[in-house]
């Protein structure tokens, strides 16, 4: 018998969620992004419910190679660009749009022998300082490209440092349509932060064209997976988001200790009452973060109730003790459910237990071991 370890992907939730992002920008096209092996969830694992998608976008050779043998025809856009020289035939024949930021870029392109013309995201550097042309450089390296044979089509982008609207994105995006007001070509500008924003701040963005962030295609990611770009200021019930991940297993076993008893390494978990205690056939080396504290939210037959003391690499530990003085039956082979959704439907975010071990949803899925078995729903 395997070890009771499961993600499962939900296929209907990933629609949902693209659904959500379209109707914040209803006249945008979407790159739905799949970096990073679909944010964890796998790239062959997410298409069937991102397929409806105008494009995708993601990392690298490798991954758009997988996109294209799913026999996915559409757009597909390389989110870093080129690496190396040889890299622009293979970005010809896969037929990809790739991101240009950098000089070393430009002059890739203006070595490279072809006739299969290149299409190319020229990005602008509007704030982030992490890739693309500063707003002082960016129309020469508009004007080089443009002047290359190798190159048919030049496409405008740039990318938000902050979900924070007041912050970032509106600097961000005055800057963003400054340099670029009279430029051809199409542009995407939002993530998942910016787009969730078309909705709160709609009025507020078409008051000034310069705020606009109306733009040609949105490129969300995490929003896809059901995780809020501002959590907790926003969850992602807050934005009408469901878990496209959920991380189950079981209690393997269970101790009733008594007062004075610590829990795992370090014993850093002392009982201040007897207690029963459930062990759970989940720890760090299935992706689970080893920092999450005592206190972590988890479900337990679909019920919450905390983790206690430290998470070991193949084992936590859950309070058991509220949901046997409410009654329930939980012990041996009960469904733990880490993230995601229970059998009886009810919903721990991802988010939360992020937010406890004090990181990201982002970082999570992306941690998902490779141990842990997957099945698409
Ligand atoms: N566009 C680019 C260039 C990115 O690097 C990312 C992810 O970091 C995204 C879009 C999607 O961002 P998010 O997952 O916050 O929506």
């Amino acid at each position: 018998m395997p070890r009771p370890i499961l993600a499962t992907i939900h296929s209907a939730a990933l629609q949902h969620n693209l659904a959500r992002a379209r109707q914040a920008a209803p006249d945008a096209k979407t790159w739905a992004v799949v970096k990073a092996n679909a944010y964890g969830h796998g790239i062959e694992r997410a298409f069937e419910g991102l397929r409806s998608a105008d494009g995708f976008a993601l990392l690298d050779l490798e991954e758009a190679q997988r996109v294209r043998a799913l026999g996915w025809r559409g757009p597909i856009l390389l989110l870093e660009g080129v690496f190396e020289t040889r890299d622009l035939e293979l970005c010809s024949r896969l037929d990809l749009w790739h991101t240009v930021h950098c000089d070393e870029q430009i002059d890739m392109l203006a070595a490279h022998k072809t006739n299969l013309p290149h299409r190319v995201f020229l990005k602008l550097n509007s704030g982030m300082n992490r890739l693309g042309f500063t707003p002082e450089r960016f129309r020469s390296a508009w004007a080089r490209l443009n002047a290359l044979a190798q190159v048919d089509e030049i496409s405008l982008m740039t990318h938000f440092s902050d979900a924070d609207g007041a912050r970032g994105i509106i600097h961000q995006t005055r800057v963003f349509n400054e340099v670029t007001r009279d430029l051809p070509g199409e542009r995407t500008l939002s993530n998942s932060a910016a787009t969730l924003r078309h909705m709160t701040d709609h009025a507020a963005t078409d008051s000034d064209p310069q705020d606009s962030l109306v733009s040609d295609w949105i490129r969300p990611g995490i929003l896809l997976y059901g995780s809020s770009p501002d959590h907790p200021q926003h969850t992602s019930a807050d934005w009408g988001l469901l878990p496209t991940m959920t991380l189950s297993s079981k209690i393997i076993a269970t101790q009733a200790i008594d007062t004075g008893a610590s829990v795992g390494y370090g014993s850093n978990f002392v009982a201040d009452k007897p207690m029963t205690i459930g062990v759970v056939a989940c720890g760090y080396a299935d992706g689970y973060p080893r920092v999450c504290p005592t206190g972590t939210p988890i479900l337990v037959a679909g019920q919450r109730t905390r983790t206690l003391g430290r998470v070991s690499m193949d084992m936590l530990a859950v309070d058991l003790t509220p949901l046997l003085r409410a009654g329930l039956s939980v012990g041996f082979g009960t469904e733990v459910t880490l993230w995601g959704r229970a059998s009886n439907a009810a919903v721990l975010s991802i988010d939360e237990v992020a937010y406890a071990a004090g990181t990201l949803g982002y970082e999570l899925m992306c941690a998902l071991a490779r141990r842990v078995p997957a099945q698409v729903q």
